[in-house]
């Protein structure tokens, strides 16, 4: 308190999943400020340029959605209702829907910026007691290939490393990753570090030379889909020079001879090939790896976001695997979340084929616990519909109704045309935001207005593990309500009323806390006063760990969460399964983030200051793909994929490989003839198992306009 004037509060900041630490300061005319916070161990009081201008998506009302709308019919306008109107209706038409089609005819789409909390009421209403699977998260456009990959060699999606083994480290391996732009605050750590230590390597491998790249010792610009080539044969080199832990493979691991074989499969001039790289250059990062103390891999998206997206994450922690570089000091895997709760929705098991506490949808037993637990109605053995699958669903007719929450799926999944169908051939679209600006709220029959950030109680868990209370600064405006509070009362009206009767969020954080007794991720331990108490903490917490901050690193004992408690090397095919090119479409169309936007804009995009840096969606080709074309600096050009069409701007750089062009993920508007919406283009494919799609490889065509 300073003068009475200011109240501070400690908080974390809502964008992406490095989870800095803020402080808020709230004034006396409601407004907010925001600055780093510098207690915050994550983040040490550094904020990037989204993280500082916070505040001005809580103080600017001017796009938030303040009261409930509904429309009878889809020929008519949405008009401002009561709550009890809006969700009376809604729950009429979920039974109506549920009693003639079955309850796996409903769904629920939600997001990786839900919080614990809500993502835990929501999976419960879904799964133990409406009776569906039929909830998925826009995290499985992001994580889903990391999850699976942790699970099939650790035993658990656990990400084993902390923040803290940056400044450990002394060979960085950054693959399908910008985090200059998109992790920011992870990268001014490893800068830092850096600058203090010169002879720490950074290598980067990327087709583009990003703003990550420009600063690597060493940059493998490789060509789009060859990954697995790529790490592979850094495995074959490492086993020829003798640079792996014979004792850590033969005392902690299963799988090494299968790997062998596989990886032996390709000489290493083969791999430089298909790789596009030099034989010289793949020599260099295997002899990078094998002089460090600290091998650090960091990878995101260009990883994730791909057909074969489980096997290269497979692929890369191999590497750790066989080199013993894995629960310890500076050393291991570490996959960097995209959204600030990714981590948290995957604890409560808020996805079609998860239980809670990570437990699995498909195993009986687990099935069993949380049906004890829940005391609802039995859960259903069918994984439920994932991102797309829901989308192409409802297109198809096997859903009818969607509830879609804090996530604009009309600007950020694949194939929007078929997202669009989906939509439009719904019988029912419910949509839970804070604002109009979100492209999807004009296809919903239900509008329910969303507390945002800083305006209700909740968790979050950031990449390194890290779960941090976030307190209620301000109220929501208009008659918005938690989104607790909203699946609640819808949970009432459904008849399940009974056990949905938390008096508020710290309740709810509670009941899953115990529901992960006895798991890997126990955080029995926690609770809301704790946490206000320590800031924040680490999982695994348990009820017998009453003093420090959790667990800072995993696997210290070389034990995995496996069966029998070693890991599972995997030997991994390096096909790459994605989209053909054709005469008619010959380019490569890879997607992702600039450093001043989020996701689909609707927060960043009415910040002036962020608008300054990029403002206009663009195509990113090689001079060369351009001079063939006949194509200039700054012309509009359509660029076209088997899909849909869009006009865009574009920009000639060496920075990007022949052959390649790229364009940024977030907008969406049909912003007059000139700019088309970007994921019009992406293609559907999805990794076998994560389900993942394969955002980073369309196959396109550039032409004149
Ligand atoms: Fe927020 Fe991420 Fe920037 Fe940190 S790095 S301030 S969490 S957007």
């Amino acid at each position: 308190l300073n003068n009475n004037t200011q109240t501070k509060y400690k908080s974390t900041c809502s964008y992406c999943g490095v989870g800095c630490g803020v402080e808020i300061t709230k004034i006396d005319n409601g407004k907010i400020y925001v600055e780093g916070d510098k207690d915050h161990p994550s983040s040490k009081g550094m904020l990037c340029s989204k993280g500082m201008n916070l505040h001005y998506t809580v103080n600017d009302k001017s796009d938030r959605l303040l009261y409930p709308e509904m429309r009878f019919n889809r020929n008519m306008p949405l008009q401002r209702v009561s709550w009890d109107t809006a969700l009376d209706r809604t729950a009429a038409i979920f039974k109506a829907i549920i009693q003639k089609y079955g309850p796996d005819a409903v769904g629920f789409y939600v997001s990786g910026q839900c919080s614990t909390e809500e993502y835990y009421v929501i999976n419960k209403l879904i799964k133990g007691f409406i009776g569906s699977n039929n909830i998925d998260t826009n995290s499985r456009l992001c994580m889903s290939s990391a999850v699976v990959g942790y699970k099939l060699t650790l035993g658990e999606d656990s990400v084993p490393v902390c923040y803290d083994d940056i400044e450990l480290a002394d060979c960085f391996f950054v693959t399908g990753a910008n985090p200059a732009w998109c992790h920011p605050i992870i990268w001014r750590r490893v800068e830092a570090h850096k600058q203090a230590n010169p002879d720490v390597k950074i290598i980067v491998i990327d087709p583009r030379k990003t703003q990550t790249a420009a600063q690597a010792d060493l940059h493998l610009q490789l060509n789009p889909g060859t990954d697995i080539v790529l790490t592979n044969i850094i495995g074959r080199i490492l086993i020829e020079n003798n640079w792996i832990d014979q004792d850590f493979i033969t005392n902690h691991t299963d799988g090494f001879e299968a790997y062998r074989e596989q990886v032996f499969s390709r000489t290493l001039t083969e791999a430089a090939n298909i790789c596009g790289l030099a034989e010289s250059d793949i020599l260099l990062a295997a002899q990078y790896i094998h002089e460090s103390k600290g091998f650090l891999s960091m990878w995101t998206m260009g990883l994730n976001q791909s057909v074969v997206g489980v096997n290269k994450n497979l692929s890369l922690i191999d590497l750790h695997l066989i080199t013993g570089r894995i629960g310890k000091e500076g050393n291991g895997p570490f996959s960097l979340t995209g959204q600030p709760n990714a981590m948290g929705g995957r604890e409560v098991g808020g996805l079609a084929n998860m239980l809670p506490a990570h437990r699995d949808l498909l195993n009986p037993a687990h099935r069993d616990e949380v049906q004890a637990f829940w005391g609802g109605t039995k859960i259903s053995d069918k994984p439920g519909f994932t991102a797309t699958e829901m989308f192409q669903a409802l297109a198809d007719g096997r859903m009818k109704a969607i509830w879609i929450v804090t996530t604009n799926p009309m600007v950020s999944l694949p194939d929007l045309n078929m997202v669009e169908k989906g939509l439009q051939n719904a019988k029912f679209v419910v949509v839970q935001d804070i604002s109009n600006r979100s492209d999807t709220v004009k296809y919903a029959d239900v509008v329910l207005p969303a507390a945002a950030w800083a305006e209700k109680e909740s968790v979050f868990t950031n990449s390194e593990r890290r779960i941090t209370f976030l307190p209620k600064v301000v109220d929501a405006p208009g008659e918005a309500l938690d989104d607790t509070e909203i699946i609640k009362r819808f949970a009432q009206k459904m008849g399940f009323g009974e056990s949905f009767n938390y008096q508020n969020n710290s309740e709810i954080y509670d009941e899953h806390c115990l529901s992960t007794k006895g798991t890997n991720i126990d955080i029995t331990g926690l609770d809301y006063d704790i946490l206000k108490e320590k800031r924040s903490v680490q999982w695994p917490y348990t009820d017998n760990q009453t003093s420090g901050f959790g667990t800072r690193r995993l696997f210290t004992d070389s034990k995995f969460y496996t069966l029998n408690s070693r890991a599972k090397i995997h030997a991994v095919p390096d096909e790459n399964l994605s989209e053909k090119l054709s005469e008619d479409f010959p380019l490569i169309l890879t997607t992702g983030r600039i450093r001043d936007q989020w996701h689909t804009m609707t927060k960043t995009g009415k910040v002036n200051k962020l608008n300054q840096h990029i403002a206009q969606p663009y195509v990113e080709i090689h001079p060369k793909d351009a001079q063939k074309r006949g194509i200039i600096e700054g012309q509009v050009i359509e660029i076209e994929s088997i899909r849909g069409k869009n006009q865009v701007k574009v920009k000639i750089t060496e920075d990007i490989k022949e052959g390649v062009c790229f364009m940024p993920m977030h907008f969406g508007k049909i912003l007059g003839n000139a700019f088309g919406r970007t994921n019009s283009l992406t293609n559907t494919l999805v990794d076998a198992r994560s389900k993942e799609p394969d955002f980073k490889f369309s196959a396109v065509q550039i032409r004149t306009y």
